[in-house]
């Protein structure tokens, strides 16, 4: 069972939380902006236990000690019905708020589109209707948005006077990536709170602590810009080989069609892991967004190995994302000139959006494997 105080390397995000609390100001809209597999769903759900919590609070001790002994702030008990509700995701009061939701909507034309956004009709049904009714348990209610970026406009103009102001009692968080994909009146309308990347030695213990290998842990650490979530997520997925291999390929890059095959082959490997993941979350993902969430992990896998080239190139041979695999950077460094790497890796980022375009997977792994084979002039 987590508590506030167990969020690490987000001090500041926390201070800023207690500090509000401990005054009685808990702003009711919240913002939680930063990269994934921070803290950030974890300190929302914390947060929403700690104000539904029946004693949070009775755990400080200041009175004790007198007035000038700051108020520590609130904690959930960690033992209440309520604590343990939040717990085992059953609360009635907590609301998550995502776009799979459509899947449970009333209506069966929203149960049947496809949904990319975070769709109005969804932020209606389950965050603005149940916001209005009085809370099951008399505390108040949390609604944790999650992945807010997809929020689509109108369900964002939808949203702008529950923001501003609130039934009383209700808490909302937002939790995105970028701030700067939101509205500004839903901007302006929540107190923003920060998340930072986890330094990526810290990951690197962390990941090492759970049993991941050094080199492996490293790597994961550098190439997620120090997310201990995605980390654990790609080594459950045992993408560390096929990360491996990939570059070894790359730098090979003889056959055309054998590599074209095999690029083909590990799409549709992660593509079948992600699809039976999705199941297992309870959700549905269809086989061709699988498909093209796979291509674009492979695909920045595949960058890595390049962007490590050019850093190379530009005399940051230190701090390399693979560094466990320097042979790689070295050989590509040796194959193509600044100007060309960087080339490739824009040519690789254009690849990724011919998938969404639903142009054939096999037809641009087949120029992937051209580019990283390319001709370039060799440096001399
Ligand atoms: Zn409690």
């Amino acid at each position: 069972m987590l508590s506030l105080d167990d969020i690490v390397g987000q001090d500041e995000a926390i201070g800023r939380l207690d500090a509000a609390m401990v005054s009685g100001r808990l702003p009711h809209a919240l913002l939680f902006a930063g990269p994934e597999g921070v803290g950030r769903r974890t300190t929302a759900l914390v947060l929403a236990k700690t104000l539904l919590c029946a004693r949070a609070g009775e755990a400080g001790g200041a009175a004790l000690f007198g007035d000038d002994v700051p108020t520590p702030a609130p904690r959930a008990c960690g033992q209440c019905d309520d604590c343990r509700m939040v717990d085992s995701g059953s609360h009635p009061d907590l609301h998550p708020v995502y776009k799979e939701l459509a899947a449970y909507h009333d209506d069966p034309q929203v149960r049947g589109r496809k949904m990319q956004q975070l769709s109005i009709e969804v932020v209606r049904q389950f965050l603005i209707a149940p916001a209005g009714q009085a809370p099951s348990r008399g505390r108040g209610k949390v609604f944790i948005v999650q992945q807010a970026d997809l929020l689509s406009r109108g369900a964002q103009n939808a949203l702008l006077k529950t923001l501003e102001e609130p039934p009383p009692g209700v808490t909302l968080i937002l939790i995105c990536r970028h701030v700067e994909q939101l509205l500004p009146t839903t901007r302006s309308r929540s107190a923003l709170i920060r998340f930072r990347p986890l330094p990526r030695d810290y990951v690197a213990r962390r990941l090492a602590a759970a049993g991941i290998d050094g080199g492996e842990a490293d790597f994961w650490a550098a190439f997620t810009d120090g997310s201990i979530g995605r980390s654990l997520q790609y080594h459950r997925r045992g993408l560390y080989a096929t990360k491996r291999e990939l570059l070894d390929r790359a730098v090979a890059a003889e056959a055309d069609d054998e590599l074209t095959d095999w690029l083909v082959k590990q799409m549709d490997k992660l593509s079948r892991q992600l699809v039976s993941e999705a199941k297992d979350d309870g959700a549905a993902l269809a086989d061709s967004v699988a498909g093209r969430r796979a291509a674009a992990a492979l695909l920045e896998l595949l960058v890595s190995g390049f962007r490590d080239a050019l850093r190379l190139a530009g005399g940051e041979g230190s701090s390399l994302i693979n560094a466990d695999q320097p042979d790689v950077a070295e050989a590509l460094h040796r194959r193509f000139d600044a100007v060309r790497l960087a080339d490739v890796i824009e040519q690789l980022a254009r690849f990724e959006q011919l998938l969404w375009r639903n142009v054939n997977a096999k037809t641009i792994w087949a120029n992937v494997a051209v580019t990283c084979a390319s001709a370039a002039p060799l440096r001399a």
